[in-house]
């Protein structure tokens, strides 16, 4: 679900900030910026932000966006500030159709505009019936029919690839309430495999290493990381989704070069996702000291070059 940072949040990092700060000497900008960059750690100089799932994989011919979450809003905000909202396609893949991975939709300006083409791929055949739904009067004051662009919902398969604005695109279903699926983009050499809302068991490991191979040399592995090892094997077991730890050992055997953790835990605050973090950098040093894996958080607004 979303959250939102609270005005008590924001008064805590302030005091934070200024407890760090007050006994530097801080007298230009350029000291003060360095300041934040170098002596402030994340939760305090930043925050990782509440928006449900929402990716943007650039470089392709068009828009291509992995999921339709709440941070589908800021993304179609930030597209039409910059004045990129008239006459595009844009290629939404849902990984399955829960609220989180859809309440952005019905906020998404670029929908609004005739002239703008969408394309929905999911592996879930009721996906337009669940955006029609959310969108019912019940709900919501504007059925999606009213949504002007031109809007296309193509069910895909599994195991089979396509090619979609200049991706080769496959997914791969996942454990998860109701199936979710996974996908990996490929061009020019490079490989980004997306795989949130997925609880792996004891068979990621059997001989057919299915996931193991869909994520195989990766260039960037996001991976859904909501628990700690222990909420997933005993409290939260059959939740659905996976722990920061198996995604370091996942990656590793996987030979994947960065992983994000992703679908953060929405009942941590930013210096719990800081320790978080922290824990599983550390595990990939107890678990593979010579792995060259980089490990990030994802946060609202981040940006990987690969
Ligand atoms: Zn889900
Ligand atoms: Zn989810």
């Amino acid at each position: 679900m979303p959250v939102s940072l609270t005005a008590k949040h924001v008064r805590c990092k302030i005091a934070a900030a200024i407890r760090e700060a007050v006994h530097r000497n801080l007298t230009s900008n350029e000291d003060i910026e360095r300041f934040i960059d170098e002596n402030l750690p994340f939760s305090i100089r930043g925050s990782y932000g509440g928006n449900t799932s929402c990716v943007e994989i650039r470089g392709g011919d068009e828009f291509v966006l992995c999921d339709a979450g709440t941070g589908l809003r800021d993304f179609g905000n930030h597209i039409m500030s910059a004045g990129y909202g008239v006459k595009k396609v844009y290629n939404i893949f849902l990984s399955h159709t829960h609220w989180d991975h859809i309440q952005g939709f019905p906020f998404f300006i670029p929908a609004f505009i005739p002239g703008n083409r969408i394309n929905i791929y999911s592996f879930h055949t009721e996906a337009e019936h669940v955006f029609q739904s959310q969108q019912n009067s019940l709900t919501f004051p504007v059925p999606l029919e009213s949504m002007s662009a031109e809007k296309q919902f193509i069910i895909l398969k599994p195991d089979r690839e396509y090619d979609i604005a200049g991706f080769r695109v496959r997914g791969i279903k996942q454990n998860h309430p109701g199936d979710s699926y996974g996908y990996c983009f490929e061009r020019h050499d490079k490989k980004i495999v997306y795989a949130t809302d997925s609880e792996h068991k004891e068979d990621v490991w059997d001989a057919e290493q299915k996931v193991i191979n869909f994520f195989r040399n990766a260039d960037l592995l996001i991976f859904d990381a909501q628990y700690s090892f222990l909420e997933s094997a005993h409290v939260k077991e059959n939740w659905g989704h996976s722990s920061n730890l198996l995604g370091v050992e996942l990656s590793v055997a996987a030979n994947v070069r960065h992983l994000c953790l992703f679908h953060n835990e929405p009942l941590c605050d930013d210096e719990s996702l800081d320790k978080f973090l922290q824990d599983t950098r550390n595990y990939l040093k107890i678990y593979s000291d010579a792995s060259p894996l980089k490990i990030d958080l994802a946060f609202d607004g981040m940006e990987l070059d690969i």
